[in-house]
């Protein structure tokens, strides 16, 4: 060794003895096996007692800010161990540790910032840290290593990148990124980092939980068996979603998406289900309005909004859907069950792919990184259902992509809707002609929810799709002739009912038994003699009749869950009752055939 190895050493108050000096040299010789060392000793306020060392990219921490990290990181340490909460006890377990607790010298990886733009930083000299640890650099801003090479690192920023320039140091702090979880939280508005931004103070969290997660193994999984009702009527009754699903949301922008999402967050109510909504990329007055919307339905008792709008910079976009599953994966393991709405995941793709150019990888098909697939199945594959042994907890995630021009052939389309169990798409001529919620009957499909599906749900919804389908298909056949055969005009007449019944307003969740009573009705023809224009209303009046009349069906329905023979028979008595005792003009109208 020819060269001298330099250090440099930073003191508090009082710069070290002789005696300390030549104790530190010999630590510094023996690590680095060098005959000598050339150090420079440095005042430095800021660590607020004792000294630390750097030299190469190691640094010696003797310093007092450095004893308390340790201690307190200790101290983390056990309580998270023991998860035992009685006082008395980790008071006693406190007091041994304490006594007992051996002060090693803090040894830390320090690198310097050669380069910053954009949300990312290149870091050089450091060289074990691990993907995904988080990177302390002065003045306090945190990153996360997302790109380890030979030479350099490089660093998603989370915070302001304004602080940071060439040269500024930066630290290991050998720790994943996680957020704070807890009870506490719902009913708030947090950012991509768990930190508040409602205006509404604090949060006293409950623990911690590491952003990223592996998803539960097959075996701490079990089969969705539970509904997840949405409310509406389309897609209850023909793409029905169970407690533990993953079902896509996919259409053109201004189609609904989000109203779909939201409308079954606001259905939530009293179904003991903790909603999240996870917004990504959305303009900030967008998220405020859909914020309001919450408060206004009373959802935001049971919900928490993780909020990354389009101003957030790009790391923070990436970050906020695991945020969230991770906020949710907290309420999966204490059995609970849970919503989670990603909207949206084209946006998360996007800044990803942001961040995956500043970072210098390859770009792949429409410029997006190679490992853009698994962006969204590691993601994805974290909604379950646990196990009875684990509490049978689950996460329910509605993603929502939106398409151009109604391509879902494109590539994160494809991407998602083969991770996903199942799409509801929509479609803007749907949409425009008034048909709204725009569902797609043709190319929406859920492949695993008919298994959670309520009984009486399943046997009223019987042949819905096919009829709707049969009816697309004559409507279009006979679009320009004139004279009919009885059975067509019939059938039309119950496509067009049908239709019109599952149009449905916003904000109007129908509970199960009003779905089934709809359905069983107009799966007997009850109502395909009236008026297409009438048959919103006929529906309201004929469900609040149900409600006011005859409640002792509508609680049979709910508590069961089945639709017996007799129930329906009894349904449709009640419907014919309704029917003869409408008011006249309605009666008149229908036997002059008013159609
Ligand atoms: P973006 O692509 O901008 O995110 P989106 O697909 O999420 O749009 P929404 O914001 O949910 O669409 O809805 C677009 C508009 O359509 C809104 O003004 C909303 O009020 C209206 N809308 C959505 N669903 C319905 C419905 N069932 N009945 C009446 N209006 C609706
Ligand atoms: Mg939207």
């Amino acid at each position: 060794m020819s060269e001298l190895l330099k250090a440099k050493l930073r003191y508090a108050g009082i710069a070290p003895s002789e005696e300390q000096l030549s104790k530190i040299k010999g630590i510094l010789l023996e690590k680095f096996d060098v005959p000598d060392i050339d150090m420079e000793l440095v005042q430095d306020t800021s660590i607020g007692g004792g000294f630390i060392v750097s030299c190469k990219n190691f640094e010696y921490d003797w310093s007092d800010a450095g004893r308390a990290r340790q201690l307190r990181a200790e101290l983390n340490n056990l309580s998270r161990k023991t998860g035992d909460r009685e006082t008395g006890k980790i008071i006693s377990m406190l007091s041994s540790k304490v006594e007992n607790f051996d002060l090693a010298i803090g040894d830390r990886e320090v690198g310097t910032v050669t380069w910053v733009g954009d949300g990312i930083a290149n870091i050089d000299g450091i060289e074990h840290a691990f993907y995904g640890e988080i990177i302390e650099f002065e003045g306090g801003t945190k990153g996360m290593a997302q790109d380890i090479r030979e030479d350099h690192i490089g660093c998603i920023l989370f915070g302001n990148d304004t602080g940071i320039r060439q040269g500024t140091r930066a630290v290991r702090t050998y720790k994943e990124a996680g957020i704070p979880v807890g009870e506490a939280f719902i009913g708030r508005v947090i950012d991509a980092l768990g930190t508040p931004i409602d205006g509404l103070g604090d949060i006293k969290e409950s623990g911690y939980r590491p952003v990223e997660q592996p998803a539960p193994g097959i075996i701490e999984r079990q089969s969705v068996n539970e509904p997840m009702e949405t409310g509406i009527l389309s897609i209850d009754t023909m793409f029905p979603i169970g407690r533990g699903q993953r079902e896509l949301i996919i259409g053109d922008r201004q189609t609904g998406k989000t109203s779909i999402a939201l409308d079954t967050i606001i259905n939530q109510k009293g179904k003991n289900v903790i909603c999240i909504y996870v917004a990504i990329g959305q303009k900030a007055s967008t998220v405020a309005k859909i914020i309001q919307t919450l408060k206004k339905t009373g959802a935001m008792d049971y919900s928490i909004v993780v909020s990354s709008t389009a101003s957030d910079m790009a790391p923070l976009q990436y970050i906020a859907p695991y945020s969230g599953t991770a906020m949710a994966e907290y309420f999966m393991h204490q059995g609970k069950d849970c919503l989670i709405v990603y909207d949206d995941l084209s946006k998360h793709a996007v800044a990803y792919r942001a961040i995956s150019l500043l970072l210098e990888r390859s770009p792949g098909r429409e410029a997006y990184p190679g490992d853009v697939f698994y962006l969204h199945s590691r993601l994805l594959e974290r909604s379950s259902k646990l196990s009875s042994e684990l509490g049978g907890g689950s996460i329910t995630a509605l993603p929502i992509i939106e398409t151009q021009a109604g391509d879902v052939s494109s590539y994160i389309p494809t991407n998602v809707i083969s991770i996903t169990d199942g799409q509801i798409f929509l479609e803007s001529d749907l949409f425009f002609e008034g048909m709204r919620p725009a569902v797609n009957v043709g190319l929406s499909v859920s492949r695993v929810g008919s298994a959670a599906q309520t009984k009486a749900m399943k046997k009223a919804a019987g042949s819905i799709r096919v009829d709707l389908a049969q009816y697309r298909e004559m409507a279009v056949f006979t679009q320009f002739s004139s004279d009919l055969d009885e059975t067509t005009k019939n059938q039309l007449a119950h496509g067009n009912v049908l239709m019109e019944l599952l149009k449905q307003p916003l904000e109007h969740p129908l509970a199960m038994h009003e779905q089934v009573i709809i359905l069983v009705a107009v799966g007997a023809g009850r109502l395909d003699m009236i008026p297409v224009k009438k048959v919103r209303d006929y529906k309201e009046r004929l469900l609040a009749y149900f409600e006011t009349e005859q409640g002792d069906i509508c609680e049979e329905l709910s508590k069961s869950g089945d639709l017996s023979d007799q129930l329906k028979k009894k349904i449709l008595e009640a419907v014919d009752a309704f029917n003869d005792s409408e008011n006249k003009i309605l009666k008149e109208e229908l036997e002059s055939g008013n159609h």
